[in-house]
């Protein structure tokens, strides 16, 4: 089973960097490993044991990010990340979803993009992560941990 995977507020505690950010002084690129610190603390153990069947969808730009995500992802094998440049993941994903197999799964904390998703390329399995006490949009599962995936 394929495991679509956002980034931001999903397996990286963008809060928790932007307040590391602040603190930076210089504007040079990121050490790699840098950012892994970042990463929730369920990330890299999801990621290591799904390997191939696990890819990141970001909205993000991959020019402006290539950097950070090395940084963040460093020392984990295998991982494919999709970026989708501003556009709504499920235009992006939709050409692409019959690689995926039966019933991928999806997770993101956007509403927007689950939507999208929802749109663009039914038959996906939706999931909203709700990372710490956030509140659930009400319209997909929710799951607090990516142990929770099915
Ligand atoms: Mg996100």
């Amino acid at each position: 089973m394929m495991y679509l995977v956002d980034f931001s507020g999903t397996i990286f505690d963008l809060s928790a960097f932007e307040a590391y950010e602040r603190t930076r002084s210089t504007r040079e690129p990121f050490e790699p490993g840098e950012l892994s610190r970042f990463l929730y603390p369920d990330a890299r153990g999801f990621l290591m044991d799904k390997g191939n069947a696990a890819i990141i969808v970001t909205a993000a730009e991959q020019v402006a990010n290539a950097n950070f995500m090395q940084s963040a992802l460093h020392g984990i094998p295998r991982i494919a990340v999709m970026y989708t440049g501003g556009k709504p993941k499920g235009e992006s994903l939709a050409p692409h979803i019959a690689m995926y197999g039966q019933s991928p799964v999806f997770v993101d904390d956007s509403p927007e993009h689950l939507t999208s998703m929802e749109t663009s390329c039914p038959g996906v399995r939706l999931f909203q992560m709700c990372r710490g006490e956030r509140e659930g949009d009400g319209r997909w599962p929710i799951v607090r941990s990516l142990v929770e995936l099915p």
